[in-house]
């Protein structure tokens, strides 16, 4: 097994808030080895998109801080660079897309000259370098006719082709890490399946890691390698995919299992999890999940929270209905 490029050891992600600190990602561990595709799976406010943000050092200033552990990137541990090492691994090592591709676009530049921004900044390209660099990326994205499209604003894209923009600028460094935070959520189901394929081609092509950020479990089947499961700022469950799949342990990732569409399922019925996720400010001692869950819970569910315990080879828990399992 490869060294991993990206190891995340127990850092603590806090914000302020009115009842003072609270812990938004909360002691996570991860580690996505060179090539290798990583889902992060959970419903909103699960923590999972701040987890990303506390590695590119994109968290809001002065409310949110790392207060705690460490994200060792390629051997260095990004929690302790400057604002300005910071700024050279991001977008040129790590490279980030989101959600909403017109809320990252710049509305008043052309796509164009948005790409060859980030070039001329990061590879030190000349504008002319940079400006025949940008019409080369458009075209490797699937953009049709790049060399039209280039003078186009991002208002006159559709929101498919916004995302390929958004991939063409995160490529444009050659990252050794994309960081996906839910890229196709916004999208139609036809033009999602063009982008997940397009990532996934470049993926093969540049030999890159992906992070891939999801609430979308039957997504993770056809993408990932592993996967980490998270809710309320923690990983509940962390396993290889296909023993995620053939052996979901935490009630957690069962409710997430139950709640998916499936054709021909036993009674064509959806179970979804009764209620939703708690607020930072309103976690209960003991279990984050406890007031959800639909197993049995003891007494321990109520007042230790469980510790992420390794069940069995690569298949990490975090459940007290494991904690004392001998499998
Ligand atoms: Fe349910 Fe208890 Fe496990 Fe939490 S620790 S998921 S409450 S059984």
């Amino acid at each position: 097994m490869n060294d991993p490029i990206l190891d995340i050891q127990g850092p603590t992600t806090r914000f302020m808030a009115r009842q003072g600190l609270v812990a938004a990602v909360d002691h996570v561990g991860l580690a996505i080895a060179p090539r290798e595709t990583v889902c992060v799976v959970g419903e909103s406010g699960s923590g999972k998109s701040v987890m990303a943000l506390s590695v590119m050092g994109l968290l809001p200033r002065p409310h949110g801080k790392i207060t705690e552990g460490r994200i060792d990137f390629q051997g260095r541990d990004l929690t302790r660079l400057s604002p300005g090492e910071m700024k050279q691994i991001r977008g040129n090592r790590i490279s980030m897309i989101f959600q909403e591709p017109m809320t990252s676009l710049n509305p008043v530049f052309t796509t164009e000259f948005q790409i060859a921004e980030v070039l001329r900044k990061h590879r030190g390209m000349t504008g002319k370098q940079a400006r025949a660099e940008a019409i080369e990326m458009l075209g490797l994205v699937g953009i049709p006719e790049p060399r039209k499209r280039a003078a186009d604003y991002p208002h006159q894209l559709s929101g498919g082709m916004m995302q390929r923009v958004m991939i063409a600028m995160a490529l444009s460094c050659h990252p050794v890490l994309m960081i996906a935070d839910e890229p196709t959520t916004a999208l139609d189901v036809t033009i999602q399946a063009q982008i997940l394929d397009l990532m996934f081609r470049l993926k093969t092509e540049t030999g890159m890691s992906i992070w891939f950020i999801t609430h979308d479990l039957g997504l993770v089947a056809d993408i990932a390698q592993k996967v980490a499961v998270m809710y309320a700022g923690r990983i509940v469950e962390q396993a290889e995919v296909r023993e995620l799949f053939a052996n979901p342990l935490h009630p957690y990732t069962i409710g997430l299992f139950n709640s998916l569409p499936r054709i021909g399922g036993k009674k064509g019925r959806l179970t979804p999890i009764p209620g939703s996720v708690p607020g930072l400010d309103q976690l209960p001692s003991g279990c984050a999940f406890q007031d959800r869950c639909a197993s049995t819970a003891s007494a321990d569910c109520r007042t230790h929270p469980p510790e992420l315990t390794e069940i069995r080879s690569g298949h990490w828990v975090s459940c007290h209905l494991y904690n004392k399992s001998t499998d």
